[in-house]
């Protein structure tokens, strides 16, 4: 079990989690303009593609594989027209190439079965394509503009529980948590901020507490407990 930061900022006097949700996607945003998705795409099917592939590896990575693979697959069909020793090749620098080939080849043949090619919108559709976990539907559906969910990966997890807005261990409680406190309107674009933040400030082993705009809103900041206890 992590640490409760959800007590120790009842203890802290900050503020309960949806007095502080507000400021914290304010001061995010401001802090963060430009942060988004770090994929390349040029269309529905290349957004799911790359998030598909992005699993176990770095958007780097999937973005240095995607320029020459979109190229060649342009549509469903494509991915189905080479024998998935070819494709397996094709995207080979992201890891786990035989279960994404799988899972890229069973959801192509399902979006020409079951939604004419095209990528569906709603999370429920998303979710019964062959290899497409919440989250990556999650991604999809945001990016897309239909956010329906809250992503959670593993920065959106470490710092959710650090700002103490979440006690919980398991992406979909802490999802569940966070679709309470965050207006939906926020919902896409707040695990990019978080994510962003926690790539710059909010280190999982050495977090910047001495620059970071959120020091006074977090219940873990080492600043504010250092002045705490300076004051006391
Ligand atoms: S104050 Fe420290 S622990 Fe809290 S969000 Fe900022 S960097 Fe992370």
């Amino acid at each position: 079990m992590p640490r409760s930061f959800v007590r120790e900022a009842r203890r802290r006097g900050i503020g309960t989690r949806r007095e502080r949700i507000g400021p914290i996607v304010e001061r995010l945003a401001e802090e963060h303009r430009d942060a988004e998705i770090a994929l390349r795409f040029r269309s529905d099917l290349e957004l799911l593609v790359s998030v598909m592939l992005s699993a176990q590896t770095t958007d780097t990575n999937v973005n240095r594989v995607t320029e020459r693979l979109f190229e060649k697959y342009r549509g469903p069909e494509d991915y189905l027209a080479v024998p998935e020793e070819e494709l397996q090749r094709d995207i080979y620098a992201t890891g786990f190439f035989r279960q994404k080939t799988k899972a890229i080849r069973g959801t192509m043949q399902a979006l020409l079965e079951h939604f004419d090619g095209q990528v569906p919108r709603r999370l429920e559709q998303l979710v019964t394509l062959p290899g497409v976990a919440r989250k990556t539907a999650n991604v999809v559906a945001a990016e897309l503009g239909h956010a329906q969910g809250i992503v959670v990966d593993t920065h959106v997890r470490r710092l959710s529980q650090r700002l103490g807005l979440t006690r919980e261990e398991l992406p979909v409680k802490i999802e569940r948590d966070l679709q309470k406190i965050v207006p939906r309107a926020d919902w896409a674009r707040f695990p990019h901020l978080l994510i962003w933040h926690g790539r710059r400030v909010c280190d999982a082993r050495n977090p910047l507490c001495e620059i970071c705009v959120l020091a006074n809103l977090c219940p873990s900041s080492r600043v504010a407990l250092v002045s705490q206890r300076v004051r006391a």
